[in-house]
């Protein structure tokens, strides 16, 4: 699902395709993906504009539409983005299609159709009406911030870090990375951590999001040590050589190594 270091990898994507040429059309085979804006809208607010660039807030990815507002992409469970020439590229699963008048198009894909395509006047007030926390890599997230948000949280500490409302990008996988690194197990209840457990963990949400962005979220090009391209039950840990485990957690799969993450 993508995460932070994926839609920075669209992000990338799409700046170095689809920035700064002139939307012919815009065709939306599935109305389902639309949130708070009709096809017809969108349509017209895109037809002969340009979008001039991009930001990101967590797991959602913002395009300055030129002229007025943001088109707003979010990934869901499967989406990506696909740009390309011939039309016969367009990928199946393509749910909403610009067409530049260079004859490209660009495609927001979605299979499980769990996205969301939508627009807005202001990143600021989106994220306040999503209930979004700040994004995982912004700096307003500090390590006093950081410790102030653990403060009293009872529940596991897993679940709080993909809480979107505490901080914003964080998911499944890479919480699960996270914690692997921070040597913390995914159930530790937040209250229970140390501080210089909690320090850690700042520190390492920052390292294993940058480095996975720096890498194109790709699996395969994580360093050495990371539990990522392990995540299969029976796998061996990257560090201790003992069998990575599975377990759910907030009825999320969970990949961790009960040798290097101990249970309080
Ligand atoms: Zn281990």
């Amino acid at each position: 699902m993508p995460e932070l270091p994926d839609v920075e990898m669209f992000k990338g994507y799409l700046d170095s395709t689809a920035l700064h040429k002139k939307i012919r059309k815009t065709e939306v085979s599935e109305e389902r993906i639309l949130s708070g804006v009709s096809q017809q809208m969108l349509a017209r607010r895109l037809k002969g504009s340009e979008l001039e660039e991009t930001k990101r807030h967590g797991k959602y990815l913002f395009a300055r539409i030129r002229g007025d507002g943001w088109l707003v992409l979010h990934f869901g469970m499967t989406g990506e983005l696909a740009y390309y020439k011939d039309p016969h590229d367009r990928p199946e699963h393509a749910r909403m299609v610009l067409r530049f008048e260079n004859g490209y198009e660009l495609a927001y894909v979605s299979q499980r159709m769990l996205g969301q395509v939508s627009i807005t006047g202001d990143i600021e007030s989106f994220a306040a009406e999503r209930g979004l926390g700040p994004d995982a890599l912004s700096g307003e997230v500090d390590r006093e911030r950081f410790l102030e948000m653990l403060e009293g949280r009872k529940g596991m500490i897993k679940p709080a870090l993909m809480n979107q409302s505490m901080i914003a990008g964080i998911g499944n996988v890479y919480s699960d990375e996270i914690l692997f690194q921070a040597k913390v197990n995914p159930k530790t209840p937040a209250n229970k951590l140390s501080v210089d457990e909690k320090k850690r963990l700042y520190r390492v949400v920052r390292r294993v999001l940058r480095t996975a962005a720096r890498n194109g979220a790709d699996p395969e090009k994580m360093p050495r040590g990371y539990i990522l391209p392990h995540r299969e039950e029976g796998s061996k840990c990257p560090v201790c050589g003992g069998k990575v485990k599975k377990m759910t957690v907030s009825g999320r799969t969970s990949y961790y190594c009960p040798r290097c993450q101990r249970r309080p």
